[in-house]
């Protein structure tokens, strides 16, 4: 099949407005029709779920937690962007969208991305009104912090908790709405496959968690808000529960699935400690608006902390070494996240590593509780030298602004950060790839629709931080809710769908033959036993640095760890019931499917770009290097019965404004 991406034709900056003027509507009376099933209720669901059903749609909203309010867009913590430009730093439409192309190393579809910009600022009048409390300034107004790889400060945030208050609005607003009757929410419902009539997306087979029960349900059209599948992995900042089911599910069935190499690695996490974790932590990207990040400028004085006979503390300011405000002076710390990644790494590869594994880097506050400290010490009167005084004073400064983030870190690693720099190593985070989406964010399955992080979105080859939470509300509250009126408008006249079908009942036999091969298997090892050695394979040779010999291999190895998982695995207990290792079994099989395709799709990938390294292709200072001579394009796989054999659809991309704008910077 070819791939018709419908960009709307005319100037970039009107497409959205005249496209939305001139597609199909349904009448507020019609939508009372028609059924959309929305499987996820994070960010990106719980908005599409709310407005949809406030439109008059009736939906039925899927999620596996025990409420959507446990989505793992709660996690969220830095902020939100939006070109609202309230700081009066030189923000507007055209720069939030010039960022963010840049920022996705020239890999995202401009079309989206302007658009995505366009609506950023309704996002935020639309949270505000929700009530949620987005942190203000001091007389009121909202306050923004900056982010990685944007010069001027566009980031809403609500403390350390942005995602979890952006997600109570939308639930609020589902929640109205489940109380009217129009959402029919299912908790603790997995969706394992989606079933197609007449080459149409009509409905789901999910299973009930609790009870184990197969259920059909039926529907005019299918959105999935799954989220992203950092957990292939193993160990990511992702919530253990992220999977890649429902997006590969619908892979298999038809939609094709880009740029799986696509994966951001987040540079400031906490590092892994051994080899009992299963997760790992974020440190919010706000921090490096005030922390400072080094390494030991003599590899003796590396080598003497990471044996305990040095501290960081120990070490003069000409002892240390800021590689980043050293190697790129116009943004410092605030580098994209990709930049960062690699230069720590770098860093550490070279010996520099500050823990005891050494893959660690500081991230150091005491500048900047100084310069509070000072600071406040003018203000209030106080003697500017009196050291005590100013660091009591800066502490509280930073303790106000980061607070609950340095009390997390204090738990996990028992360091107190006020004191000594915190320890930070980049870890797995988001998933820029995902189900290949059209402008009306429709997969290659008619009628069925990916939203938020599961789809291939808007980011490119790399996410700009607090973009992804922008991207799933935009896609929920204001992108999807107008384009699924044009695909549904011929069926307002169809009626209830039935699932007393033959397509039902063969999906349904799939999900249910699968269930009980797991239960009768009888294997010696359990799930997390593959798991946790397919996240292996994958930091090794799929991970930050990537090279041809490492990706064969990776492509080897994963196939036959597949073999071995369905001939050795265990699930103990029953399919009747609540069983998390038999959710974490169907979870894994799909993982051990897509981490061979996100393999595959690395090794093509003949360049460097964004969060895609390619040890083959970088300049002489060890940076990225992109071809956009032969690789400008969305890589989109469609599955042929394995991931070996998919087969590569090319969407090229076309930057021309982006293009007509360097060439006028020159
Ligand atoms: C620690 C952390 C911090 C972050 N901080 C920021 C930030 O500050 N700013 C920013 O912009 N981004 C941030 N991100 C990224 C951002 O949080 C995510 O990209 C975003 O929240 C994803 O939202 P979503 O709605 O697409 O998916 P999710 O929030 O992951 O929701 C997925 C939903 O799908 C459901 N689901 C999944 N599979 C199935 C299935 N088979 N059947 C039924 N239901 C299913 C789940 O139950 C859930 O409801 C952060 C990410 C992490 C890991």
């Amino acid at each position: 099949m070819a791939l018709d991406s419908k960009i709307p034709s005319g100037p970039i900056s009107d497409k959205w407005t005249n496209y939305k003027d001139h597609i199909n509507l349904v009448n507020p009376a019609n939508k009372r029709n028609l059924d959309v099933i929305v499987v996820g209720t994070g960010l990106a669901g719980g908005s599409a779920a709310a407005t949809l059903a406030e439109l008059g749609y009736n939906v039925k909203a899927f999620c596996f937690q025990d409420s959507p309010r446990r989505a793992h867009s709660i996690a969220a913590q830095g902020g939100i962007n939006a070109a609202k430009n309230y700081q009066g730093d030189g923000d507007s439409v055209f720069r939030l969208f010039y960022d963010t192309v840049k920022g996705g190393d020239y890999r995202a579809r401009e079309a989206n991305v302007h658009r995505l910009a366009e609506v950023s600022t309704n996002i935020i009048d639309q949270c505000v009104a929700q009530g949620v409390p987005l942190a203000r300034e001091y007389g009121g107004l909202l306050d923004n912090r900056s982010f990685g790889g944007a010069l001027v400060s566009r980031t809403f945030y609500a403390r350390g908790q942005t995602g979890q208050q952006l997600l109570l609005g939308a639930y609020s607003a589902m929640n109205r709405q489940i109380g009217r009757g129009k959402i029919k929410m299912h908790n603790r419902h997995e969706m394992l496959d989606i079933v197609i009539v007449n080459g149409k997306a009509r409905g789901i087979i999910a299973r009930n968690l609790i009870t184990g029960e197969i259920e059909r349900h039926s529907a005019h059209a299918v959105v999935i808000a799954s989220g992203g599948y950092g957990n292939v992995f193993f160990l990511s900042t992702n919530a253990m529960g992220s999977n890649a089911t429902a997006a590969w599910k619908i892979h298999k069935k038809g939609a094709y699935f880009a740029n799986p190499c696509y994966t951001q690695i987040h540079p400031t996490c906490i590092p892994v400690s051994g080899d009992h974790q299963s997760k790992l932590t974020l440190m919010s990207e706000s921090l490096r608006n005030d922390g400072r990040i080094w390494v030991p400028a003599k590899i003796e004085d590396a080598i003497a902390i990471r044996e305990g006979k040095k501290k960081a503390i120990d070490l003069s300011e000409a002892e240390r070494d800021y590689y980043l405000e050293r190697r790129y002076p116009a943004f410092g710390n605030l580098v994209p996240r990709d930049v960062a990644s690699r230069a720590a790494k770098e860093r550490c590869d070279a010996g520099f590593g500050v823990n005891k594994t050494g893959e660690a880097v500081y991230l150091d506050f005491a500048a900047a509780i100084q310069r509070y400290g000072k600071e406040q010490a003018f203000l209030k009167g106080i003697d500017a030298n009196d050291k005590q005084a100013v660091t009591q004073l800066g502490t509280e400064v930073v303790k106000n602004k980061y607070g609950n983030l340095f009390q997390m870190y204090y738990k996990i690693v028992d360091e107190d950060p006020y004191t000594s720099p915190m320890m930070i190593y980049p870890a797995v985070h988001y998933t820029m790839g995902g189900t290949w989406v059209d402008y009306n964010l429709m997969t290659t399955i008619p009628g069925c629709f990916s939203i938020g992080e599961s789809n291939f979105s808007d980011h490119g080859a790399n996410r700009l931080g607090a973009s992804a939470l922008m991207q799933g509300l935009a896609d929920g509250y204001f992108v999807l809710p107008y384009t699924i009126g044009d695909y549904l408008s011929p069926d307002i006249k169809m009626g209830t769908i039935s699932t007393d079908t033959p397509e039902f009942e063969a999906a349904e036999k799939g999900v249910k033959d699968q269930i009980e091969k797991f239960m009768n298997n009888n294997g010696t090892h359990s799930v997390d036993y593959f798991h946790r050695k397919l996240g292996k394979i994958m930091w090794d040779k799929v991970g930050m640095a990537r090279n041809a010999q490492g990706l064969n291999e990776a492509i080897t190895e994963i196939a036959a760890l597949r073999e071995e998982f369905y001939k050795d695995v265990k699930v103990p207990g029953t399919d009747k019931g609540f069983n998390q290792e038999l959710e974490k079994a169907t979870r894994v099989a799909d993982f051990l499917e897509l981490g061979e395709l996100f393999a595959k799709d690395a090794l093509h990938r003949n360049e460097s770009c964004g969060g895609h390294f390619r040890e083959e292709y970088q300049t002489e200072d060890g940076e990225a290097k992109r071809d956009d001579e032969n690789f400008a394009y969305v890589a989109a796989w469609e599955y042929k019965g394995k991931p070996s054999d998919a087969v590569l659809h090319k969407e090229d991309l076309v930057f021309d404004t982006v293009k007509l704008v360097q060439r006028n910077y020159k």
